[in-house]
């Protein structure tokens, strides 16, 4: 069987240096708010080329917290619209509406399943406040475009960068674009933790200073509080397992990068359709998703060949009991996306034979 992402097979690669990192936090005796994380914090900026990172305790918190923190800053209220692409994993809409704003619910781009300029510029309404960009399935969203029409419009720009650490355009990488760039460290995100973490990217001095209070109970010095925070932070455990995985993240991108070369260039089915992809570092392949007419049977027939594919996702965000308030929504593009996607295996050290399985049982089938 091929799985979809053998995650014990990836950290194994690093078992050494995970459990040396590991003893050593151990071995210092301090757990939370220390040295590893603001290592790791300086590493990862310097990775997205931005001047601040801070770790808090898991993706959506990330995306939540700029939103919290720019209400604290005034930036903000409730009832503000932010734009939101339709076809997100479901955490972007909470963030919104968790904090009282309104997510506006945009069609994508239903070639890179990303927000287009177009479509988020009919959007914009006198209570639009900000544009909440996903780069989905490791595609980095067209933000040279996105931010100039921020900055016409006067709107913050907040990326979810939760699939698409190291993403590029023009030598500018992922959360290095918006006001701000929200990160996951999900174990099976491009750069994963052995368990919960996530970061906040931002050029904004003051920004970073108030995100650093709101993770820690609105605290900067220990029985102050100048917000009613919440505890978000990264511990230094996971710290230290994320600058143990921070340093092969290129190489682990490459070879998600090989791989889909491999796919976009030998499946050859006129029944299943391919990402479009220019081989540019735009992409960085957390995940290989086609589209067929015929996506359940072809799941079940990968599935019969020892192949594992998973679906992202299976049900928009408008479609979920958890957001009724939107149910009479008609969102075909959005909808028609969630019929049709299936995702490919693309670990970062599948083996070439099991890559050649998959493109010879994709093309098998009819
Ligand atoms: C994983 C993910 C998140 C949430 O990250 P968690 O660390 O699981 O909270 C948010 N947005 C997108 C697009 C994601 O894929």
């Amino acid at each position: 069987m091929i799985k979809f992402l053998d995650l014990k097979m990836v950290n194994n690669n690093y078992k050494r240096e995970l459990s040396d990192a590991c003893n050593r936090v151990i071995d210092s005796g301090w757990y939370i708010l220390g040295q590893e994380l603001e290592t790791f914090e300086q590493e990862f900026a310097d990775f997205c080329n931005v001047k601040y990172a801070v770790g808090v305790a898991n993706g959506l918190d990330a995306l939540a917290l700029v939103i919290r923190a720019w209400k604290e800053m005034g930036k903000l209220k409730p009832g503000d619209e932010i734009i939101v692409p339709a076809n997100t994993y479901i955490a972007s809409i909470l963030a919104i509406s968790e904090n009282d704003l309104v997510p506006v619910l945009v069609e994508p781009d239903p070639k890179t399943y990303n927000l287009c300029p177009k479509n988020t510029e009919k959007a914009i309404t006198i209570k639009t406040k900000a544009i909440l960009s996903v780069h989905l399935y490791g595609l980095l969203s067209p933000m040279p475009e996105l931010m100039a029409i921020a900055k016409e419009n006067n709107l913050l720009v907040l990326e979810d960068c939760a699939q698409a650490h190291g993403a590029e355009i023009n030598g500018k990488r992922a959360g290095n674009w918006g006001d701000a760039g929200a990160f996951s460290f999900y174990p099976g995100k491009n750069l994963g933790a052995l368990g919960d973490a996530g970061a906040i990217t931002t050029n904004d001095k003051e920004l970073a200073s108030v995100l650093k209070a709101l993770r820690n109970y609105g605290s900067h010095k220990k029985y102050e509080n100048l917000y009613k925070g919440v505890n978000s932070r990264l511990d230094e455990i996971q710290a230290a397992m994320l600058r143990v995985k921070l340093r092969y993240l290129e190489d682990e991108t490459n070879n998600r990068r090989n791989i889909a070369k491999r796919y976009i260039g030998e499946i050859i089915n006129p029944l299943v359709s391919l990402p479009t992809w220019g081989g540019d570092s735009d992409h960085v392949f957390h995940l290989f998703v086609i589209e067929t007419e015929h996506r359940d049977n072809l799941h079940e027939f990968l599935l019969s060949k020892g192949i594992e594919t998973m679906i992202h996702y299976p049900k928009a965000p408008h479609k979920q009991q958890a957001y009724t308030e939107y149910k009479d929504f008609v969102l075909p593009i959005t909808e028609g996306i969630h019929k049709r996607v299936l995702s490919l295996p693309i670990g970062p050290f599948m083996e070439e034979t099991e890559v050649n399985q998959i493109i010879n049982a994709v093309n098998l089938y009819e």
